[in-house]
């Protein structure tokens, strides 16, 4: 199929795009990489009246330190951050996550500011964002806020963004010397969305958690921060029990239900089962 007609303007400043999305224009789309809104126009899932390319605008691309935050624009592409070494020194499981989102040829069109407006429940981004504190930078004609990752998913592909919002950037805490990451997901084949996922970021210290972020995907509609788990295993000696009763309270933590590509019953299995292992796999 082919999309419906519908205006098209490649912006050429933010402040275009914030005064395009306040006019009365009917349905305006924001077109970063691509990759997520493209399929649905082709399959008239949706029909925007005028899409609004910010792909020309380099003042939302790019990661740089600044100020005790990495700040990653929302154009910046999958790739990109793939290969930077910015990326991989100071938020680490950024790195280790975005190998598993789809395949080469999507991270090299698809964004960060896409993919966590997207806000797909399968998706591994959102949910480092969580697990790493990360700050969302969103703009409208209005102003400027900074909401924070974990106030920020609402519910099933809804957001803390608004029709008139532009994602202008994501910054993350940088991570330390006793900084420590895990990635964990099942997909059926390499590159697809995960059907049940885990990610960690954590502070080790002399042996013990200083503070543990486990947050689960694919499981819920939104990605899922355990704070219970991570209550038991914070400045505690970690032993087998410990280990057993922060499996046991994934299910006070996490409302898992199933979908069409795996049973409750499985998901719940393996959010144990990966919670087990990455305990292991960090602790050492
Ligand atoms: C075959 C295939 C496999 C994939 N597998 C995975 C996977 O395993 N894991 C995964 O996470 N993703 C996967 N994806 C999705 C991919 O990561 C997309 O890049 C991402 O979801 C959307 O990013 P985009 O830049 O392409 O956004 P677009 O498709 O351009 O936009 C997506 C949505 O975000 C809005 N938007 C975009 N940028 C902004 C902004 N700056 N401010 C406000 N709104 C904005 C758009 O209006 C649209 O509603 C896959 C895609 C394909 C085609």
């Amino acid at each position: 199929m082919k999309p419906a007609k519908f205006n098209y303007v490649r912006a050429g400043s933010v402040d275009q795009v914030l005064d395009l999305l306040e006019q009365p224009a009917g349905f305006v789309k924001i077109l970063a990489g691509g990759q997520s809104l493209n399929p649905t126009l082709n399959m008239r899932l949706s029909a925007p009246d005028m899409l609004i390319d910010i792909n020309d605008l380099d003042e939302l691309r790019g990661i740089r330190v600044e100020e005790d935050r990495l700040h990653v624009g929302a154009l910046t592409r999958h790739a990109e951050l793939e290969r930077s070494e910015l990326v991989a020194g100071h938020a680490p499981l950024l790195t280790k996550a975005i190998q598993h989102v789809a395949h080469a040829a999507v991270r090299n069109r698809g964004t960060i500011g896409g993919n966590v407006s997207l806000a797909d429940p399968a998706s591994e981004l959102p949910a480092c964002c969580v697990a790493l504190d990360a700050s969302i930078t969103i703009r409208n004609k209005q102003g400027t806020r900074v909401v924070r990752a974990r106030d920020y998913f609402k519910d099933l592909y809804e957001t803390d963004l608004q029709e008139n919002d532009l994602m202008i950037s994501i910054s993350f805490p940088l991570a330390g010397d006793t900084t420590v990451c895990a990635f964990r997901e099942f997909v059926r084949r390499r590159g697809d969305f995960a059907s049940t996922g885990l990610v960690v970021n954590a502070e080790l210290v002399d042996g013990v958690f200083t503070s543990f972020s486990p947050v689960f995907f694919a499981v819920a509609n939104t990605p899922v921060l355990a704070a219970g788990v991570a209550q038991l295993l914070v400045n505690r000696t970690i032993t087998g029990e410990v280990v057993e009763q922060a499996v046991a309270a994934v299910d006070h933590d996490v409302e898992i239900t199933g979908d069409s590509n795996m049973s409750e019953e499985m998901k719940r299995h393996l959010a144990g089962h990966y919670l087990r292992e990455v305990i292991g796999e960090l602790y050492g």
